[in-house]
């Protein structure tokens, strides 16, 4: 885009204040862009920068090191490829720079670092002994922080980020409602900001999960996107309408775990009877089966077994699921006309299970059209999920402005570069 690249380079010279701030504008527009495709697609040749974005070599050039200054990408080293031409150098997001991301659960505290490009670098999963109360967990994630030091690995923490299996206020991470973890109205951000001294964010799980989906895996695509998830805590969900998240008026979309299936269902802690998360639920399966799963793959072979063996009681128990888990799909596509419906958690282990086709044909009559242009897919990013997700409430606003984000100084910028990427 030549007029773009016009304006970038005459930010070289001096003009007048106001172009001067049009010029910086465009510049900040220009990082984000380029940011933003490391981020989520790296890592990408400067060949293809360019295209993707329209600027022209020298303009990316001066932005990559601008980033690189900053401390948000790696420019690496130029490699052979069996293509024709001169290789190009490859742009990719910094693993150095990364958010810490915790996800309480009723049986667990997961804690993690992940970087930049969405990668879980290191992960520290804690076993509640009980469910723990926030003055707990706060002095639990302090504890699992201080013994992770980031700083002390050569990465830079930018914030925390926490996916919260309940209701919360965005704006400021305070927890209205977690029943399950029976959290009322806490400033949990505020306490462990208070505690552990870096910025926190916080978010409903569900709605982490669908940044994920969005950023890096099954719900990137375009149109309407719905994302249920089933974990320990109940059935979360979100929409997701050409790549932004539908939060509603107070950030409350898409409790989708709270739609009707059962009229004649058990009481729900929302004060509703019959509810989705009432009636499809791991938990009765793994009451039915005597034993529970400790890891994904073995709820995977729990529900793998249960489809194939309709007989047994864990198999009645999840034939009886199916048909409510059936009528909330029902309910979605017709309020909502999606293109996909993205599963997560013991969702997407029954889909695996039971596969497309089963799952559909047990939705019945809907009405024309809106059945038909619906698929349904498992989420890609595995039990990262949410910790990927909950870092991405930490990047959006470093993703959205990397000017605003420090230089690096040269010392800590080339032990950040000369340090290999940490594995799981
Ligand atoms: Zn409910």
């Amino acid at each position: 885009m030549p007029e773009r690249d016009a304006v970038h380079e005459a930010g070289k010279v001096h003009s007048g204040t106001a172009s001067r701030t049009m010029v910086d504008e465009i510049r900040r527009q220009n990082l984000r862009q380029v940011l933003l495709l490391a981020h989520r697609s790296g890592p990408l040749s400067r060949a293809e920068l360019t295209r993707a974005t329209g600027l022209n070599r020298s303009t990316i050039g001066g932005l990559v090191a601008e980033l690189q200054e900053r401390g948000l990408v790696h420019a690496h080293a130029a490699t052979p490829t069996r293509k024709v031409g001169r290789p190009s150098a490859a742009v990719s997001a910094s693993t150095q720079t990364v958010a810490i991301a915790v996800n309480p659960e009723v049986d667990t505290i997961d804690v993690a670092l992940v970087s930049l490009g969405g990668r879980v670098v290191h992960r520290v999963r804690y076993a509640n002994d009980h469910i723990p109360t926030p003055a707990e967990f706060v002095n639990i994630v302090g504890a699992i922080i201080e013994g992770m030091r980031p700083d002390q690995l050569g990465l830079r923490s930018v914030g925390v980020g926490l996916a919260i299996p309940g209701l919360v206020r965005e704006a400021d991470g305070r927890v209205l409602l977690a029943p399950h973890l029976d959290w009322r109205d806490v400033p949990v951000a505020a306490m462990l900001e208070a505690k552990i001294g870096l910025p926190v964010v916080g978010a409903n799980d569900a709605n982490c999960g669908i940044l994920a989906e969005v950023a890096f895996g099954a719900a990137s695509g375009t149109g309407v996107i719905v994302y249920l998830n089933g974990g320990a805590s109940g059935i979360g969900s979100g929409i997701v309408i050409d790549g932004q998240l539908i939060r509603g008026s107070g950030g409350h979309a898409g409790e989708f775990g709270h739609t009707l299936v059962n009229s004649m269902g058990s009481s729900c802690h929302c004060g509703a009877v019959g509810c989705l998360e009432t009636e499809v639920r791991l938990d009765r399966l793994i009451a039915a089966a005597g034993a529970r799963p400790s890891t994904a793959a073995e709820m995977n072979a729990l529900v793998s077994d249960a489809w194939h063996h309709p007989q047994s009681a864990c198999g009645r128990e999840l034939h009886r699921q199916l048909p409510y888990l059936a009528t909330a799909f029902r309910t979605i596509i017709n309020a909502l006309n999606p293109v996909q419906l993205v599963l997560g958690g013991y969702l997407a282990a029954i889909l695996l299970a039971a596969g497309e086709t089963a799952l559909t044909d047990r939705i019945g009559p809907s009405l024309p059209g809106a059945r038909e242009e619906v698929s349904l897919a498992a989420t890609q990013l595995g039990d990262g999920l949410l910790l990927i997700g909950a870092a991405e409430l930490v990047f959006a606003p470093l993703v959205d402005d990397p000017a605003s984000q420090q230089r690096v100084d040269g010392a800590i910028a080339s032990n950040l570069e000369s340090r290999p990427a940490l594995k799981l």
